[in-house]
Formats: C-alpha cells, structure tokens, sequence
C-alpha cells in the first residue's frame, strides 16, 4: 500500500468574532495530534444557527490579525466565499478529492461532538476525515449513549493511528478550558464591557475600527 501523506487540519467555524478559545485550544491539539498545519475554515452561511453572521469581509479579516502570529495555521476560504449554506460534509468530499492521500483530521469543540449527529450526513463524515476534539468548559459532561458508542468504536488513544488511516478515528485532546464564546464577545461589546481577555489586541482594534457588534449596527 501507497505511504499516506501528511495529515491535514481543518478547523471550521463562524468566527464572529475568533477568539482565544478558537486559537488556543486548536494549537495545542494540533500539537498532540501531530497536525503541522491547520486549516481555518470559516464558514458562509452557519447551518446550525439562527443569526446571520456578520460580513464575509470582516471575518476573515478579524481570521486574518489572529492568525499572523501561528505559521501552522493558514485560511481555507472557500466555504465563506460560496453562496450557499456551508455543509461539512460536501467541504470533506472536495478536499478528499484534491488530498486523495492525506489523512484529514477535522477539529472541533467538546459541544461539537456532543451535537455531532445533528449534523448534515453526519456519519457519512467519518468516511472522509477523523475528529480531533479540544475541550471546551460547558460542554455537557455525561455522554450520551450514542456518543459513548461512537468513541467505543473510534476513540484513538495516541495520534499514531490519526496518520495510519485517511479517515474514521475520534482524537480527544487535553487542551487547556477556555470559557470564552463569540456569543459572550458580542454581548460583552454591546455592554460596553471589556473584551481583554477573550480576543487579540489586534482582533479588539478591527471590532473598534469597523464599529462591529454595537447594538443598533447592521450588516
Ligand atoms: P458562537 O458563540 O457565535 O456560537 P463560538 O464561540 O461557539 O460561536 P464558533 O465559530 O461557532 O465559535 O466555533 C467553531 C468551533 O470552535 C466549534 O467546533 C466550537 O466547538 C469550537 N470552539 C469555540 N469556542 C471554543 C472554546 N472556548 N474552547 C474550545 N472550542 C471552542
């Protein structure tokens, strides 16, 4: 059999705005998980929720300050420069096709496994990529049945196998808890309250530049 080629990363979200809790735990998991370079993936339009993002252009632009630092990570923009509802699932079946050879590794929040099977096709995703999963506080602590399932048939323990396959493992990282959500930035701007902590300085002067999140600001 073909040697497989370097895993890919991918890690997809809104990003309204990125924050620490996106960076951080991403970066460390990448490391545990023996992934060199990580792709970010905002999405278009976000199908799990109900309020429209703000505008493609300050997103990636926000993505863009917070990711100058990080060499392992870099912009994938095809979803959010498509017109249609993002599905992961037809992202994985474009990338397959351009990476047939490279294992990809798809990384989400703990609330994201746990709302796995609400997903588009959701368990069509493990024929295309493996998970690997940061912490996140808040997440529901008990498993489901379902889920427990899953990780009984998925769960890796060491990153070896996330490198041996293309696709179809479960990865948890140990990846430090940040309580931060892009919900809590937005009302934290719309309050008037600091957002020190939670975004890059850099991120922080674009949001006061372009007037984003104020409370009567339409996109
Ligand atoms: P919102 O508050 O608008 O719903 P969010 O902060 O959850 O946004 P998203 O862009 O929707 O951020 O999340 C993209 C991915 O990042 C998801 O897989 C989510 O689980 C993960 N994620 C977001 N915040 C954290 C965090 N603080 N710790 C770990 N993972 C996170």
């Amino acid at each position: 059999m073909n040697k497989l080629r370097p895993a890919l990363g991918i890690f997809g979200g809104t990003f309204d705005p990125v924050h620490y809790g996106h960076i951080k735990p991403v970066i460390d998991a990448a490391q545990q998980a023996g992934v060199e370079s990580v792709a970010m993936l905002p999405c278009h339009i976000p199908v799990h929720k109900d309020l429209a993002p703000s505008a493609a252009k300050h997103r990636l632009a926000m993505l863009k300050l917070a990711i100058e630092c990080y060499p392992q990570l870099y912009i994938d923009d095809r979803e959010i420069h498509t017109s249609a509802p993002s599905y992961t699932i037809h992202t994985l079946q474009a990338l397959r096709a351009e990476y047939p050879r490279h294992p990809l590794c798809f990384f989400i929040g703990m609330d994201s496994l746990h709302s796995l099977a609400t997903w588009h096709e959701w368990q069509a995703l493990f024929d295309y990529c493996h998970f690997v999963v940061c912490c996140r506080p808040g997440s529901q602590t008990t498993l489901s049945k379902e889920l427990q399932q899953l990780l009984n048939e998925r769960q890796v323990m060491t990153n070896n196998a996330l490198h041996n396959a293309l696709y179809g493992k479960i990865f948890l990282a140990d990846t430090p808890l940040l309580a931060i959500s892009s919900t809590d930035i937005r009302q934290h701007i719309q309050q008037g309250l600091s957002t020190n902590n939670m975004v890059d300085p850099k991120v922080r002067a674009y949001i006061q530049t372009h007037k984003l999140y104020q409370p009567s600001t339409t996109f």
